[in-house]
């Protein structure tokens, strides 16, 4: 049977299937740090008739495989299983129309987010979607995680940022679905079942994004608070004056702040003294001098309530960039840490400062010589959690801190993932963010799309392991 199936992905793909040595290590694995895994074959799809064939192919001979875009992703999702087929959307990734009446573009999956971006801006437009690996992620990907990030705030998760797909089923039929309309109520808003499923529903090959008036400039300015009840204050702030052009509100807790700081010689403190908590606000309106002075009555509130004890409003755009680059070193944990487990949980605003605090506590009593770090996109109630405990090398307790920091989330009435999704590390412990009776309809939802349950097999869905 692998031998047919074998030779007909040959004949079908044909130079565009690659096998044993010929697969890059690189398409083994995400960047969930688990195992690496060889698959059977990696088939680099040039069109979306190529996606059909293999899906069609392992369809027919009842061998997973899984959908792979930039492998940034943090749960597991886009890691091959043994056996299987690896199917990379990286080939697909022409920017196919920017239409500026209808402030859409449409691009195949393969295209980086960060080439869409700059896309975007070359046509006076702008898509809302960024996160720190916008240079490595794929659409396709972002899209199949309703990835979020640090403008969700102002502009929702990618959910927000399409209006039609194209995606191909688990049997190889093609649904072509490039709506351009912002309102088109005919029948079933099909797309909303493929965006955030992991790739466990269909593949997604093309998108119609939705794109936004390009903002006049980003104006940042980066505070030092006292303490979480401080920010919150300051949040609520921003939001009334600055509005809808409040485009970001990271939070990073001393924790976080002070360790990638101190360890990256690249990074500048910004502030002598320290501080209980720090933030990153930006402010996108459309006219320049008002984005700054808004930020500045913000600020200025903020500093005469005792709310912010001190702030800095770069002066130039690379002032900015090195206050952002502090937030967006999270990329170098690896280097800096070793093995890490890491969250990305979300809980009511409110309660997040208190949940930070249960939790480093909680981790460090267990595990006195444990590093952990705490920060987030506080505005959408996301918090980011990454731990390492020194002691245990490469043989870090994973099951033991999930568990832990997850019965803390659920006493907040918290979800185990706001943004990075389930994949295979957050699989079993789904239950604890769903109802049985949410589960058993995901099932049912899964098994008539993908009754041999082949695509993306074992990932997100209790009980869907090949
Ligand atoms: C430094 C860094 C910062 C990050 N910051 C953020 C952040 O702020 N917010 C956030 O949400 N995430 C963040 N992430 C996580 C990651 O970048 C996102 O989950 C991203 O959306 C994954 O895109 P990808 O193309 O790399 O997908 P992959 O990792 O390749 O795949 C992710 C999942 O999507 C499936 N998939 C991929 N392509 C397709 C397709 N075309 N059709 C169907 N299924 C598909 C895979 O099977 C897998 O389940 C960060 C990651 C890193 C490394």
């Amino acid at each position: 049977m692998t031998h047919d199936f074998l030779e007909s992905l040959k004949n079908e793909l044909g130079p565009d299937v690659f096998f044993g040595d010929d697969i890059p290590a690189r398409y083994h694995n995400d960047w969930s740090g688990m195992t690496p895994v060889r698959p059977l074959a990696l088939v680099r799809a040039r069109t979306t008739e190529h996606v059909s064939k293999t899906l069609r192919l392992c369809h027919q001979h009842k061998v997973p495989v899984t959908p792979q875009g930039g492998l940034t992703g943090l749960a597991g999702g886009a890691r091959p299983i043994e056996g299987g087929v690896a199917l990379s959307l990286d080939r697909m990734n022409a920017i196919e129309e920017i239409d500026t009446v209808m402030a859409t573009m449409t691009v195949q999956a393969g295209v980086p987010l960060g080439v869409a971006q700059r896309t975007a801006e070359d046509a006076g437009l702008f898509l809302g979607l960024d996160l720190g690996a916008r240079d490595s992620c794929l659409i396709g990907g972002n899209l199949s995680t309703n990835a979020g990030g640090n403008r969700v705030i102002r502009f929702g998760m990618a959910r927000e940022h399409v209006l039609g797909m194209e995606v191909v089923l688990p049997d190889g039929t093609i649904i072509t679905s490039l709506n351009k309309m912002l309102k088109n109520n005919a029948g079933y808003d099909l797309k909303q079942l493929f965006i955030g499923s992991e790739g466990t529903l269909g593949v997604i090959t093309r998108a119609v994004l939705r794109l936004q008036a390009k903002p006049a400039d980003l104006a940042t300015a980066f505070c030092g608070c006292p303490d979480f009840p401080s920010m919150l204050e300051l949040l609520k702030s921003a939001r009334q004056h600055l509005g809808a052009a409040l485009t970001s509100f990271e939070v990073m807790w001393p924790s976080f702040y002070d360790f990638m700081t101190g360890r990256l010689p690249s990074l500048r403190r910004a502030f002598s003294e320290q501080h209980g908590i720090y933030v990153l606000i930006e402010n996108g309106g459309r006219n320049a001098e008002d984005n700054r002075m808004l930020l500045e009555t913000v600020l200025g509130e903020a500093l005469e309530k005792g709310w912010v004890s001190d702030a800095i409003l770069p002066a130039s755009n690379r002032e900015a960039r090195d206050l952002w680059a502090v937030r967006e070193s999270v990329s170098e944990y690896g280097k800096l840490m070793g093995p890490t487990t890491a969250f990305d949980v979300g809980v009511p605003t409110s309660a997040a400062g208190r949940l930070v605090e249960a939790v480093e506590a909680a981790v460090s009593e267990r595990w006195p010589d444990a590093i952990g770090l705490s920060y987030g996109h506080i505005g959408d109630s996301n918090l980011h959690f990454v731990c390492n405990i020194p002691s245990a090398g490469t043989n870090q307790p994973y099951k033991a801190i999930t568990e832990l920091v997850f019965d803390l989330v659920a006493k907040e009435g918290g979800t185990i993932s706001a943004e990075h999704g389930i994949g295979l590390v957050k699989k079993p412990y789904l239950k604890l963010s769903r109802t049985p009776e949410e589960l058993a309809l995901m099932g049912k939802i899964k098994h008539a799309l993908d009754p041999h349950n082949v695509l993306n097999t074992g990932k997100v869905l209790p009980g869907s392991e090949y």
